[in-house]
């Protein structure tokens, strides 16, 4: 079976690696905000290009703290692509805030060119989500920001080291928020997050909400949280993070080979935005009117493969609340019926590759 993802792979490329970090974070006696985390915190910063990064205890933390201490909340509008992943949504809902959905383009995040016309006297932020593992046109959000004085949030959870017209993601915005969920470009081995800006007083704020609200031990400046990315985890991020461009690459190579050899009429493959690259989180084909068909026939030949999302967040049961129905955002409702992940991991071998490749190719629906 070729799995969608395949995390041991990645592991044994460098186990010895984790596995003496692991036990030297372990002897150490010190699991909670320590050398590991400012470490990790000062070499992810270095690795973005920005000046401050915050460790937290997940991408969902960064995203709703970071509402959060940008005052954004109960009766504020913040702009998201409609096709997000539903964290995305809640990191604005947890607050009170209201999503305001803008539909996606061709190249599968936000359609730049429609959030002026979603923006009310409302709108306090726009949140760029990353998604698949390539930019959104960040030139023309910081520009749309700029005139309506709005926050840019970036979610960066899917574009580890990922640019922008040559600049790292999570440094055009206020704030870039990043998840080390495992299978993200640089994953965990467990849950992990963190935040990077440049503003001093915000990496502040974050570092004392983080904890308790307390930057001195039982004084609570603030109702904070509990949300302190740990030792163990800030060990084995640095040690992936130095691996994490030779990861990009081997993902991007095996994208080239899908892009090379897949060459079936019915199959749609992904369209990088011309001054984006990609780092390739998901391999995401467009199958327009058998898609289940097509990952069925693929199931079949022992190929797994995923959904990147099948419900678009409006019409999730979560969000009820909110009114929407069916039609009222028809592409990303498009797109959650058309898209599928092709497997993409590290380690994943070239004889894997032109097995997905040939049967792909001789994928033919049966039409009604
Ligand atoms: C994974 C992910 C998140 C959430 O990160 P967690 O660490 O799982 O909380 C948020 N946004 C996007 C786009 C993601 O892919």
């Amino acid at each position: 079976m070729i799995m969608p993802n395949n995390l041991g792979r990645q592991y044994n490329l460098h186990a010895k690696e984790y596995e003496q970090k692991a036990i030297e974070v372990l002897r150490s006696g010190w699991y909670i905000l320590g050398n590991e985390v400012k470490m990790f915190e000062k070499e992810w910063a270095d690795y973005v290009g920005s000046k401050y990064c915050v460790g937290l205890a997940s991408g969902l933390d960064a995203l709703w703290m970071s509402f959060k201490i940008l005052g954004i909340g109960q009766g504020d509008e913040v702009i998201v692509c409609s096709n997000s992943y539903i964290a995305c949504v809640m990191g604005i809902t947890m607050n009170g805030a209201t999503p305001v959905f803008v539909e996606p383009d061709e190249y599968d995040n936000i359609d730049a060119d429609k959030i002026e016309s979603a923006i009310t006297n409302k709108t306090k932020a726009i949140l760029a989500v990353h998604l698949y593992g390539t930019a959104c046109n960040m030139t023309k959000v910081i520009k749309i920001a700029k005139a309506y004085n709005l926050r840019v949030v970036e979610d960066c959870a899917q574009s580890h080291g990922n640019h922008w017209e040559g600049k790292t993601v999570g440094t055009f915005g206020d704030i870039g928020c990043f998840s080390f969920y495992p299978s993200k470009g640089c994953g965990a081995f467990g849950d992990a997050g963190c935040i990077v800006t440049d503003n001093e007083e915000l990496a502040d704020k974050f570092k004392v909400f983080r904890n308790y609200g307390s930057r001195v031990r039982y004084q609570n400046e603030v109702v904070g949280t509990n949300s302190r990315l740990d030792e163990l985890q800030a060990g084995l991020l640095r040690v992936k993070m130095k691996h994490l461009d030779e990861f990009n690459s081997e993902r991007c190579k095996i994208a080239e080979h899908y892009n090379r050899e897949i060459i079936n009429p019915r199959i749609r493959l992904p369209k990088i935005r011309p001054g984006a690259d990609s780092s390739w989180h998901q391999y995401v084909v467009h199958v327009s009117g058998c898609r289940d068909e097509f990952a069925e026939f693929l199931r079949k030949h022992d190929i797994g493969t995923i959904i990147h999302y099948p419900i678009p967040p409006h019409l999730s049961d979560a969000y009820k609340y909110l009114g929407y129905k069916k039609g009222d955002f028809p592409i990303a409702e498009q797109y959650a019926d058309e898209v599928l992940s092709l497997p993409m991991y590290n380690g994943m071998t070239e004889e894997e590759q032109s097995y997905v490749i040939e049967k792909i190719n001789a994928f033919v629906p049966e039409e009604a």
